[in-house]
C-alpha cells in the first residue's frame, strides 16, 4: 500500500481526475482503507469531484442559471484547490 504522505502529495499537486489510472487506483485504495488520512482525503476528493462535475456541465452548457458561479468565485475555488 502507498503511504499517507504519497496520497497527500498527489492530491496537493494535482487533482485526482488528472492523475493517470495507475496512480489513482492505489490512491483510492489507500483512502478507503486508511483510517488516519482517509477521511480527510475523501473530503478533498469529493470537493475536487464537485468542481470537476461543475466544469464539465459548464462546458456542455447545461448548468442551471441559479447554480452558476461567478468568475471570481470559480477562481477562488480553483486557487484553493491548488494550494499545497
Ligand atoms: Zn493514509
Amino acid at each position: 500500500m502507498i503511504a499517507c504522505k504519497q496520497v497527500a502529495k498527489a492530491l496537493a499537486h494535482s487533482r485526482y481526475y488528472e492523475l493517470p489510472w495507475w496512480r489513482r487506483i492505489p490512491m483510492f485504495a489507500h483512502i478507503k482503507l486508511c483510517v488516519m488520512c482517509g477521511k480527510y482525503h475523501q473530503q478533498v476528493v469529493d470537493m475536487q469531484k464537485g468542481v470537476h462535475d461543475y466544469l464539465v456541465h459548464e462546458d456542455v452548457g447545461d448548468v442551471e442559471p441559479q447554480v452558476h458561479l461567478s468568475d471570481a468565485a470559480r477562481k477562488r475555488i480553483e486557487a484553493a484547490l491548488k494550494q499545497d
